[in-house]
C-alpha cells in the first residue's frame, strides 16, 4: 500500500496507524519495517553524492540526518497529525528545542502556557536562556493576557493540547487565532492527547511536537520525540524568520522557504537541525515506536474508557477531596472535550486526598498494580506524588500553582482491567485513611 500525501486522507486513522509511510522492503520483501542499523548509505556515484549534499535530491547519507527506519516513523506521524512532514528526535525535550531552533535568535522570546509538563517549565524558564532565548509564562485561559504578552521579539506561541498534570484542555482555536493575527506560529505539544484524541493542526497549530516516549510508543520502552509541520505557515510573510526565508550560507545561499515551500521547516530541521545539533532518533527506537503506533487507537480507546470509570469512582470516594479529569462534568474543562478532543479527555489526571500529604504517601506505597514512577502514558497504570518527588524543590505556594499541592497525586491510567485498577485503589485508599 502506498501512502503518498495525496492518498492519506482517503484512509481512516486505524488503517493509517498501521500502513502510513511503510512499504514492503524493496530489497527483501520484508513486510514489517526493518531496523536499518546502518550509520552510512552508499552513494550510487559521485554525482549522486553531490546532489544529496546540495539538497537537490532526497536520500540517505548518514544516520545523524536521515535513516530509512526513522523516515517511516516520520511519515507515519506526519500523516496521523495531518502535517506535510516531520523530524524525529532523541526525546520529547529535544523535539521542543528542534521546534524553536529555526524560529529563534538571541533576544527572541516564546509566549508559553503556565500549564506545562514540569520538565518543559524548567527547559523554558532556565535552560533556553543559555541560547539567549526567553519564555513568557501566561495563563492561556486569559486570552487578553496572551495577546498582551506578545511583543516585537516574540517568535512563537507554545502550549499543550491536554496539559499535564491536571488534564487541563487548551482552547486551541482561540490561541491559534491570536498567534495568527500576530503573524506567529502556534506550537502544540500533543503528547498527552496523541493524534487519535486531538489533531492540533485542524485547530490552527503550525507545528505539533510529541514526546514519543509516552502513549505513541505506549509500553515505556523508548525515549523519543518528533516535530510535525503543518506546512501552512508563510515563513516569508515577515522578516521574523530569517533562518527559513533568507539565504543559508552553509548551503551556498539557498533559501529554505523559497526552495522547499511547505516542506521548508522539515528540510531545515534535518539539514541544519539534526546535522548540527545531532538530537537524532536511533533506528531501533524508531522501530519500537512504529510497533506501538500500530495499536495507538486501540490503546487510547481503552485508556480513555478506564480513565473515565476510575475518575468517576474516585470522585465519589469518601477519602477524595477532588479529581481534575476533564471527562467529568465537575471539571471546568468538560465543555472543551467535545470541541478539542472529541474521542475523550485522555487518561491523565490528579486526585486530591482529604488525608493530606501523609495519606498520599501511604497510598503510593500501598498500591500493587500502580507503579510509582516519573512517567506517563504507559500501558501500565502509574502514580506519582509530585510534592515529594518532581516538585520537591518548589515552595508550598509554587506547588499549589503547579497543581502539585502536598495532598495531590497524579495518576496515568493504564489499559489493565478497570475493575482491577479500581480494586487496587480501593485497598490503597483504605490503608491510606486507616
Ligand atoms: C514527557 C513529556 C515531555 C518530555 O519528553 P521526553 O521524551 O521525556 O524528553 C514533554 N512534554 C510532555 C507533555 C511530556 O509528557
Amino acid at each position: 500500500m502506498s501512502t503518498d500525501q495525496e492518498q492519506g486522507p482517503t484512509y481512516g486513522f486505524d488503517t493509517l496507524q498501521i500502513h502510513a509511510g511503510a512499504r514492503p522492503d524493496p530489497a527483501t520483501g520484508a513486510r514489517q519495517t526493518p531496523i536499518y542499523q546502518s550509520t552510512a548509505f552508499v552513494f550510487r556515484d559521485a554525482d549522486h553524492a553531490a546532489a544529496l549534499f546540495n539538497l537537490q535530491e532526497v536520500g540517505f547519507i548518514y544516520s545523524r540526518l536521515t535513516n530509512p527506519t526513522v523516515a517511516v516513523l516520520q511519515e507515519r506521524v506526519a500523516t496521523l497529525e495531518g502535517g506535510v512532514g516531520a523530524v524525529c528526535c532523541s526525546s520529547g525535550h529535544a523535539a521542543q528545542i528542534m521546534a524553536l531552533f529555526p524560529l529563534m535568535m538571541p533576544g527572541n522570546n516564546v509566549v508559553v502556557s503556565t500549564r506545562l509538563y514540569g520538565g518543559t517549565v524548567t527547559q523554558f524558564s532556565q535552560t533556553i536562556k543559555r541560547f539567549g532565548w526567553s519564555a513568557k509564562f501566561v495563563d492561556f485561559d486569559d486570552l487578553d493576557a496572551v495577546k498582551a504578552a506578545i511583543d516585537d521579539d516574540t517568535r512563537a506561541v507554545f502550549c499543550e493540547s491536554i496539559a499535564n498534570p491536571g488534564g487541563y484542555i487548551t482552547d486551541l482555536d482561540s490561541i491559534a487565532a491570536i498567534a495568527d493575527a500576530a503573524g506567529l506560529p502556534l506550537i502544540v505539544d500533543n503528547t498527552t492527547a496523541t493524534p487519535y484524541l486531538c489533531r492540533p493542526i485542524e485547530h490552527g497549530a503550525t507545528l505539533v511536537v510529541h514526546s514519543l516516549t509516552k502513549y505513541m510508543t505506549g509500553s515505556g520502552t523508548v525515549t523519543g520525540g518528533v516535530v510535525v509541520d503543518s506546512g501552512a505557515f508563510d515563513w516569508s510573510a515577515s522578516d521574523k524568520f530569517p533562518s527559513l526565508s533568507q539565504p543559508e550560507p552553509a548551503y551556498h545561499g539557498l533559501k529554505f522557504h523559497e526552495t522547499f515551500g511547505p516542506l521548508a521547516f522539515t528540510f531545515h530541521g534535518i539539514a541544519i537541525g539534526l546535522r548540527d545539533l545531532g538530537m537524532t532518533m536511533n533506528p531501533q527506537g524508531a522501530h519500537y515506536t512504529l510497533l506501538g503506533i500500530e495499536t495507538l487507537s486501540l490503546r487510547m480507546q481503552r485508556h480513555v474508557e478506564n480513565a473515565q470509570r476510575v475518575a468517576a469512582w474516585l470522585e465519589a470516594h469518601d477519602a477524595v477531596e477532588a479529581v481534575t479529569y476533564a471527562g467529568l462534568p465537575s471539571s471546568p474543562y468538560y465543555d472543551r472535550v467535545e470541541k478539542i478532543c472529541p474521542r475523550g479527555a485522555g487518561a491523565l489526571f490528579t486526585v486530591a486526598l482529604k488525608g493530606g500529604y501523609d495519606a498520599c504517601i501511604k497510598l503510593v506505597d500501598s498500591l500493587e498494580i500502580f507503579s510509582h514512577v516519573a512517567n506517563l502514558g504507559d500501558t501500565r497504570s502509574l502514580i506519582i506524588h509530585s510534592a515529594s518527588t518532581t516538585h520537591r524543590q518548589l515552595t508550598a505556594e509554587q506547588q499549589v500553582a503547579a497543581g502539585a499541592a502536598p495532598n495531590v497525586v497524579r495518576l496515568s491510567i493504564g489499559t489493565e482491567d478497570a475493575d482491577d485498577i479500581i480494586a487496587d485503589l480501593a485497598q490503597g485508599l483504605a490503608k491510606a485513611s486507616a
